[in-house]
């Protein structure tokens, strides 16, 4: 079976299953084999590693990892491609191919089952509009992961790297700096994939640390206050926690948290460290 990423063979596959892209699961087809190339070596896959791939639509990226790969488990939820990949992919033995909505699995189960809870890394051309539920899963989740490589939209890489004082600073970066060390591997022009996108994107690593870099008590308490403290970005941090779904406690409580980490009692969520909502965590945790 021929390689899928070039724009022929890809548009002679969908055809033979009398199949066009799917906008509702974000199916944008890779077509350049360079960047192909270059997402399965950024992700370090030696033939040691179980690669999960998430999304493996027609099967293009699939096919390099399964060379690279001793063993390759792919999500998808489409049920039309199912036939397509156990076509495309017909050449290897080491693929598991499991239709589901990724959102739905519980991975550490996965892993456990499929790789004796070894930790895997995770590969994927992800579905732009799931791209943080996705991966704020798979941070939080607890599952044995060694690397996450994954294309998504530029801006949101970009997004996962900011810090206090950026506009773009938010519940994602946190987490993604909480959890992994992140490295941007390259930016994606939109004519490299099928159909086009409207964004340009970009393919990112992140390495998941053993320890985190920073101590919290409680870290699910920490990550409510940090989803409440962005709810309302603009607004500060003792109004935005007082009205929050995801964390509520009285202001005089936030106020006297504040105060007692030499902060200044209008400051908005946006402007505390991860360092800073640690010690915040901590403090109203007590
Ligand atoms: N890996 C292919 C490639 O690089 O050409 C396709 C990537 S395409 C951007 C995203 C893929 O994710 C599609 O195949 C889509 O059907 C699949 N997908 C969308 N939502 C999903 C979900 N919730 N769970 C699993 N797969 C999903």
């Amino acid at each position: 079976m021929a390689f899928l990423g070039n724009p022929s063979n890809t548009n002679e596959i969908l055809n033979k299953f009398g199949l066009t892209a799917q906008k509702r699961y974000g199916q944008n087809f890779l077509i350049d084999s360079n960047v192909l190339e270059k997402i399965v070596k950024s992700a370090g896959i030696t033939k040691e590693d179980t690669v999960l791939e998430i999304g493996p639509g027609i099967g293009t990226l699939t096919q390099y990892l399964c060379e690279a790969a001793g063993k390759v488990i792919a999500v998808e939820i489409d049920r039309n491609m199912i036939p397509v990949l156990e076509y495309t992919l017909s050449d290897y033995d080491n693929i598991t191919i499991i239709n589901e909505d990724v959102l739905k699995l519980n991975i550490p189960e996965l892993v456990k089952e499929q790789n004796n809870s070894k930790p895997v890394k995770v590969v994927a051309n992800l579905p732009y509009y799931i791209t943080t539920p996705i991966i704020m899963g798979l941070l939080e989740m607890d599952a044995p992961i060694e690397n996450i490589t994954v294309m998504i939209q530029k801006e949101v890489a970009q997004r996962m790297q900011e810090g206090p004082g950026s506009k773009d600073y938010g519940a994602l970066s946190l987490a993604v700096q909480y959890y992994s060390q992140a490295e941007m591997k390259m930016i994606v022009k939109p004519n490299c994939f099928i159909p086009r996108p409207n964004v340009d994107s970009a393919v990112i690593r992140l390495d998941i640390y053993d320890n985190p870099p920073v101590q919290v008590k409680n870290r699910a308490l920490m990550f409510r206050i940090i989803k409440g403290a962005f709810e309302q970005r603009r607004k500060t941090l003792m109004n935005s926690l007082s009205h929050s779904s995801a964390y509520k406690t009285d202001k005089d409580k936030i106020e006297a948290a504040l105060v007692e980490m030499g902060k200044n009692v209008n400051i908005r969520g946006e402007e505390l460290t991860l360092e800073e909502f640690a010690l915040l965590s901590d403090i109203l945790g007590q």
